[in-house]
């Protein structure tokens, strides 16, 4: 009865983002896809972040429109600082402002650290830890300009951090990702620390093994696969659809009162799997 298409598919998804506005960096490969696809399910207006590969970010927000919300793709490289600047301000112009960011884009950069070189160790720490910096920082800028809006949300703005298992797990032939993802992990509860009482909520997640081209060689043989799944209790690879609902429930006010916390999504495997059977 004078509901449109687009209405009546909004309110058939659960509205749990219902008008808040989320910025998903990385978002057009696994993940970051899967994540910013999710929100827009959930009910948020989305900007789709890519640093490259135009269509597949177009892509994303075709699918997210089909939801009845909001979307568009936004061109920057979280590592540069204008670049941030400018996405987060063309964001506040073109959707009124940011209540979620998803903090996600990230690579990595393999080598024994005997071989690393400085640009693959600067490159890592450059896009997963500066980078997730720099969006926090301009992020919480407009959360703080703006404040709470109740009928929105019951806090000023949520950050989440993607972080990994490796920020607590040491990982031989990484060092720079582990470095980074434990940066993460310090850069997060301070962050939360310092902006709770302005009523803004920095999280994380942190995936175990997930099924995305990052570590395509874990999974995409059968050998590899076998390997990968006696590191995980629960006995299966996560898809990124396991972290892209994590990231919608953190961001809804169902998780208000989680400040600073770091969401596992890793099939158990921080439970020290070797340990199941020996110790
Ligand atoms: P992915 O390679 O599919 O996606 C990474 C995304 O980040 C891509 O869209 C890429 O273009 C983008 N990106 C890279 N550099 C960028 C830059 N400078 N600016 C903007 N975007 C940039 O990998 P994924 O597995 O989806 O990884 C997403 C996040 O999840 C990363 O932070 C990764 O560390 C984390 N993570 C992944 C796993 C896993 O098992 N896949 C596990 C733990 C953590």
């Amino acid at each position: 009865m004078g509901t449109s298409i687009s209405e009546s598919r909004q309110t058939a998804a659960y509205p749990l983002l219902k008008g808040q506005k989320a910025l998903v960096t990385g978002a057009n490969s696994g993940i970051g896809k899967a994540t910013a696809i999710g929100l827009g399910k959930v009910g948020a207006d989305v900007v789709v972040n890519y640093v490259s590969d135009r269509e597949s970010a177009e892509a994303v927000v075709r699918e997210i429109e089909s939801f009845g919300v909001r979307a568009y793709a936004h061109e920057a490289d979280v590592s540069q600082e204008n670049q941030v600047a400018e996405m987060i301000s063309r964001m506040v112009d073109e959707f009124g402002t940011i209540d979620v960011l998803v903090a996600n884009a990230g690579l990595q950069r393999d080598a024994a650290a005997t071989d690393m070189t400085l640009a693959q160790w600067q490159k890592v720490l450059d896009v997963n830890l500066t980078g997730q910096f720099l969006c926090a920082r301009e992020a919480a800028k407009e959360f703080l300009r703006r404040g709470v809006v109740p009928e929105v949300s019951k806090s000023a703005g949520k950050i989440i951090c993607m972080s990994s298992v490796h920020q607590i797990i040491p990982w031989a032939g990484h060092v720079n990702y582990a470095a980074s993802k434990g940066g993460v992990l310090m850069m997060m509860q301070t962050l939360a620390q310092e902006f709770a009482p302005h009523k803004i909520r920095v999280n994380a997640v942190a995936p175990g093994a997930i099924r995305t081209p990052i570590n395509r060689d874990a999974w995409d043989s059968p050998a590899a696969e076998a390997d990968l799944l006696r590191l995980i209790p629960y006995r299966r690879v996560g898809d990124p659809e396991d972290i892209a609902t994590a990231v919608a429930a953190l961001a809804s006010d169902l998780f208000d009162y989680v400040v600073g916390a770091t969401l596992y999504v890793d099939g158990g495997m921080t439970l020290f799997p070797g340990f199941a059977t020996g110790g």
